[in-house]
């Protein structure tokens, strides 16, 4: 059973970077979600709920 993961935005505490991740449902990217800021290599990133527009983007995102 396939598990639909909501978009989320990934946060870096110690630069603040951010990206955007759009919903995972039937195609998964195991390997899309970093664990480390690609810019800066803190691990302290948190998930945060995406606001309207950002989720808008994230849709946009998954059509592509
Ligand atoms: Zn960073």
């Amino acid at each position: 059973m396939p598990i639909q993961s909501p978009a989320f935005k990934l946060i870096c505490r110690s630069c603040g970077w951010t990206k955007l991740f759009p919903p995972m449902g039937d195609v998964r990217f195991p390997c899309q979600v970093p664990q480390h800021c690609p810019t800066c290599g803190s691990e302290n990133l948190k998930q945060v709920q995406p606001n309207f527009a950002e989720k808008m983007i994230a849709n946009v995102l998954k059509k592509r």
